[in-house]
Parts: structure tokens; sequence; C-alpha cells
């Protein structure tokens, strides 16, 4: 009866750490195909995070509003500038308008829409478009791409016309064809 596993263990000093099984051994939950409840966990867990994280992403309104184009935004900003008088007054006639409520009873009031102080030269204004295409670091909306065909004054050759004889360009356009 001395060969009996547990008497033996109870003599037997602890397991030295040198007796941990080595690393060919899976830890527990892992079978050796690799097809235990741990390892099923974690071929699920990347794509149980995916989906937690995609679920989360669609909870929010990511919106990126586009920058203007360079050159509708130049525009826009000398249009302003030489309006500027206009929108002070329109200021100037709206606040005043509110004032004129304001010494009113509250029965007796009436809402102010400032859209109708707006003056009429607003509807001037030069369209703001987004910026579409980069190039050189600025960006431009499809209608102000430099060197886009039909676009006045932004194409080498239709300045250059203006200082070549018929001759020169009959010859360049040669070169060109060729
Ligand atoms: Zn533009």
């Amino acid at each position: 009866m001395t060969n009996h596993p547990h008497r033996e263990r109870d003599d037997a000093p602890e397991p030295a750490p040198e007796s941990v099984p080595p690393m060919t051994e899976l830890p527990p939950g892992l079978s050796q195909n690799g097809h235990g409840p741990t390892a099923r966990l974690m071929e699920a867990l990347p794509q149980m995070l995916f989906q937690a994280v995609t679920a989360a992403l669609q909870q929010v309104q990511v919106t990126t509003a586009p920058l203007p184009c360079a050159t509708c935004f130049l525009a826009r900003l000398q249009w302003g500038a030489s309006h500027a008088a206009e929108f002070r007054e329109a200021e100037r006639a709206y606040a005043a308008a509110v004032a004129e409520q304001e010494q009113k009873d509250p029965q007796d009031r009436v809402a102010l829409d400032p859209a109708s102080f707006a003056p009429d030269s607003l509807q001037s204004a030069p369209p703001l478009q987004g910026g579409t295409v980069m190039v050189g670091g600025t960006l431009y909306c499809a209608q102000h791409i430099p060197g886009a065909p039909g676009m006045p004054g932004t194409s080498p050759l239709l300045i250059a016309q203006a200082h070549l004889t018929p001759g020169m360009l009959s010859e360049m356009t040669r070169g060109r064809a060729a």
C-alpha cells in the first residue's frame, strides 16, 4: 500500500517550478486540435469586437464638412467686402426693429424675420462650392480647376496666343500634332 498515489503525494515535496509542464502543453480550455471552448471564444472575439465597434460607429453621426473651393471662397470674400456697407445698414435696421418691438407691450409684439432685412444684393452672392480637387495644395471646385478645358484665363496656350504670330502658332500646332 506504500505505492498508493495519494500516499506518495503526502510524502513528496511540492513540485518544483522546473516540473511545470512545458509550453507545448495547452492552457486549460484549449484542446490540442484548437477547438476547445476558449479557442472558440478567441476565434469569435475579433468578429465580436468588430461587430461591436461597427455598431458603435453607426451610432455616431460623422459629418465632415467639405472645405470650400479656394477660388469660390476668395470671390465670396471680395463680394462680402464690396457689400459690407449694405450689410452693416441691414444689421442696423434689424437691430432698430428689434428694439422697437421690445418697447411694445408683449401682446402687441410681432415676430421679426431677420432674412427679410437682408439686402437685395445678397441674391447676387457668388456660389461657394466645396473643393473637390487639390492642385498644388489648394482645393478647387469642378468649375475652378486651374488649366481645366474651357476655363477662361487658365489655359497656358490661351495666354500665349496673345504674344504669338499666326506663323508661330501653326508651327506649335504642327509640333503638338506630331
Ligand atoms: Zn470654385
